[in-house]
């Protein structure tokens, strides 16, 4: 096609943000802040290099996600705890939040919920911000690696991507077969990872996580979750991922309860007020 004679101009229009952080309802950091002074641990779980783990978080509790021995990344699911069709939705998370999340922001339900699972309280990594590359860290950009793509573009059968780990993970927290488990595996949250997109090309790009030991994520769980987190075999993601080559240590996971009326002003986060006629009256 010919460019138009008023193509410079089109390219000139400025972007507007589609959803303004303004209109999010705030969570309130001060009551959360307040609850954690007096959280006691009641559980931890190590993740092992290369593999996966599940771990329980009631509501009202907090848990953090720890680098311990080497830079490492995690890829993050969560579930209701009591309905697992109730998942985390990275792709909307993305759209209400940007790239990539810090203190203050949330990770969002799968429909007809979209409702706050867990709200970042906490974030040793906020320092990075955008590197000059247009990297950052915990993206909601990636999807997590897995084994399909490693057989479509290099015909391989790598089992200890996140993808199969999370599937293992889960078949063995519940007891369903693996085919079903890995029909709940989701887009994750990258915990660590640092990525962007070039600016020349839009592709996808990840570069050595700035993550060491003692640092962490933490979060508060506003519904009963059910995690699942992956070591990813990529290690840091300095070079590759999908393959045993790459340093890779494990991740812990910590759950502080706090105490019981740390949370009395807050409110639980209600179903989505959306009444799911489609647009279509009379009954359903
Ligand atoms: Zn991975």
């Amino acid at each position: 096609m010919s460019r138009p004679a008023d193509a410079d101009a089109r390219k000139a229009v400025k972007p507007v943000i589609c959803y303004p952080n303004d209109t999010l309802p705030k969570p309130p950091m001060e009551t959360f802040r307040a609850a954690r002074r007096s959280a006691q641990k009641t559980s931890e779980v190590l993740v092992p290099a290369r593999d996966a783990a599940c771990f329980h978080v009631p509501q009202g509790h907090f848990f953090r996600i720890s680098s311990v021995e080497g830079p490492q990344v995690g890829d993050l699911n969560l579930w209701n705890a009591n309905d697992l069709s109730e998942r985390f939705y990275s792709g909307k998370t993305r759209a209400l939040h940007g790239t990539h999340l810090t203190t203050g922001e949330r990770m969002w339900s799968s429909f007809p919920h979209l409702r706050p699972m867990a709200t970042i309280i906490d974030d040793t990594l906020d320092w990075y911000g955008m590197d000059s590359f247009g990297g950052s860290v915990h993206d909601v950009i990636g999807t997590r690696c897995d084994p399909y793509t490693g057989n479509l573009l290099a015909g391989s059968q790598y089992h200890h991507c996140c993808h199969s780990n999370l599937t293992r993970a889960l078949a063995a927290e519940t007891g369903m077969d693996l085919l079903e488990a890995e029909s709940y595996v989701h887009d994750v949250l990258n915990v660590f990872m640092c990525t962007g997109f070039t600016r020349d090309t839009g592709q996808y790009f990840m570069k050595a996580s700035p993550v060491r030991p003692g640092d962490y994520l933490e979060l508060f769980a506003e519904i009963d979750l059910l995690g699942a987190l992956s070591a990813c075999p990529g290690g840091d993601c300095s070079s590759e991922h999908s393959s045993d080559t790459a340093p890779c240590y494990p991740l812990l996971v910590e759950v502080f309860a706090p105490e019981a009326t740390a949370l009395e002003t807050w409110h639980a986060p209600q179903a989505n007020g959306y009444n799911r006629s489609h647009g279509v009256s009379g009954d359903r």
